[in-house]
């Protein structure tokens, strides 16, 4: 195997997968020329059952993910897209003043985005790379030196791999990011997220909720065989509490949390535990480097917005190196400034959104609790706000790649699956 490349991409998560395939249905690069190293390869399919992890995959990313040929590989059973999101401070109800509602109807959309099984994605973006001849390598990265014409790739086997771009993939502890000296900003917070899959006594109408506790937001995503997949992030003393629950008490805890707006819970998994950090890169690129996905960015889930953002970083990239047009370039900083320009004055306003939110409602100040109803109910009644705030949900009102602009180049999948 000749270990010289056009692009090296260091992790094959989604957004690394996802890259590399884009990269090759966009014809920026020929397939044999991009290499996509990872020690953890994913190894199974999809599962008999939902994963843990899912994903809600908004507008924009189901455009990307179809450009890259991944969409069409997901199977229906594994996509769940949904028609409502209802948010609600703890003061208030669901159905009560202080709540809002998006419904896809009111926007003319036939969904709001899909919930995504996490192993599937992971499993058929990596195939689709395979599949359309990206180059896949098993093995870790140990070093990586950057030289006047090639970065140099130390592979944790002794293999040495050249290549004009490395893409960073590696996810948000990122090794690489950490041996190329490149710094970060941001803080952990001072919870954790728990995930599972739960039953619940009343339908979930494919609708996602969401009710802002005072210890930290608790989401409902709907999953296509009526479960609901939770997302809640809890003060960390607190999740210790909950995690050493037995499953009946823990579903109790739930309904409480929940106001019952799904009525009685009860647990069907285990519960799955992730520390919650604030964390940018402070400079997304080098000469022959660009940051990708949570590498570059990890922000807070409340807003399921992660790995959209991360996808979205794969659509610019790719934008920007197929108008650079010769590969020689592709490590060109002044190439890869106009990806950093891009993608920072996306991701940064949106990280700092993020955050703003979170310490404005995971907070008991009831002055706070006032605004925040009050807010969420100006927002209800008035249109264009209440659309603005869709836009950004369904990931269509930034600064998009030309070819996930148009609404009309889902490749043959205009509307999202129908079970
Ligand atoms: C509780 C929770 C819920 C979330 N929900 C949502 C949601 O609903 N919607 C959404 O958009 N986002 C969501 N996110 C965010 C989302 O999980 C991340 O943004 C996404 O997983 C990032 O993908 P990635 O490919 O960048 O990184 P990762 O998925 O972390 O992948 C990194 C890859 O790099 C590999 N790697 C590591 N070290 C090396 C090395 N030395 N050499 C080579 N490879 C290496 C790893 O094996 C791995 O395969 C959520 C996050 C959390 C914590």
């Amino acid at each position: 195997m000749r270990l010289e490349f056009d692009v090296a991409i260091v992790g094959a998560g989604p957004v690394g997968s996802v890259l590399a395939a884009l990269l090759v249905t966009r014809r920026v690069c020929a397939p044999g020329r991009i290499a996509l190293i990872d020690p953890q390869l994913a190894r199974d399919g999809d599962g008999a059952d939902w994963d843990l992890r899912v994903f809600a995959i908004n507008r924009a990313s189901q455009r990307l993910l179809a450009a890259s040929g991944v969409w069409a590989r997901l199977p229906r059973s594994r996509i769940n897209p949904y028609e409502r999101l209802c948010v609600w401070d703890a003061t208030g109800s669901a159905a009560g003043a202080g709540s809002l509602t998006f419904d896809c109807a009111e926007i003319g959309e036939p969904d709001l985005g899909s919930i995504v099984d996490g192993r599937s994605l992971k499993w058929h973006a990596l195939q689709a790379a395979r599949a359309l001849g990206v180059v896949v390598v098993e093995a870790d990265v140990r070093a990586v030196s950057i030289e006047e014409t090639a970065a140099r790739i130390r592979l944790g086997d002794g293999r040495d791999l050249s290549a004009g771009l490395v893409a960073v993939a590696d996810g948000s502890e990122s090794p690489t990011r950490q041996r190329l000296g490149i710094g970060t900003a941001g803080h952990s917070y001072a919870s954790d997220a728990l995930i599972a899959h739960v039953t619940t006594s009343v339908a979930h109408q494919d609708s996602a909720w969401q009710r802002f506790l005072p210890t930290g937001p608790l989401a409902f995503l709907p999953l296509s065989d009526g479960r609901s997949s939770i997302v809640w992030s809890l003060v960390r003393d607190e999740a210790d509490r909950l995690c050493g629950l037995d499953p009946t008490s823990f579903g109790e805890a739930l309904e409480v949390a929940s106001a019952g707006v799904l009525g009685k819970t009860r647990l069907d998994t285990g519960l799955g535990r992730y520390p919650l950090r604030l964390r940018t890169a402070e400079q997304f690129v080098r000469e022959r480097v660009a940051l990708v996905g949570d590498a570059a960015h990890a922000v807070h889930p409340l807003a399921g917005q992660g790995l959209n953002l991360g996808l979205l970083d794969c659509g610019a990239l790719v934008a920007v190196l197929e108008a650079a047009a010769d590969p020689r370039t592709f490590g060109d900083r002044r190439v890869l400034r106009r990806y950093e320009r891009w993608r920072k004055s996306e991701v940064l306003p949106a990280a700092a959104g993020f955050d703003a939110f979170d310490r404005l409602f995971s907070n008991a100040d009831p002055v706070l609790a006032a605004l925040r109803s009050t807010g969420l109910g100006l927002v209800a009644r008035a249109p264009f706000a209440k659309r603005w705030f869709a836009a950004q949900a369904l990931g269509t009102a930034g600064d998009l790649p030309p070819f996930i602009a148009a609404r009309d180049d889902i490749t043959g999948d205009r509307s999202s699956p129908r079970r």
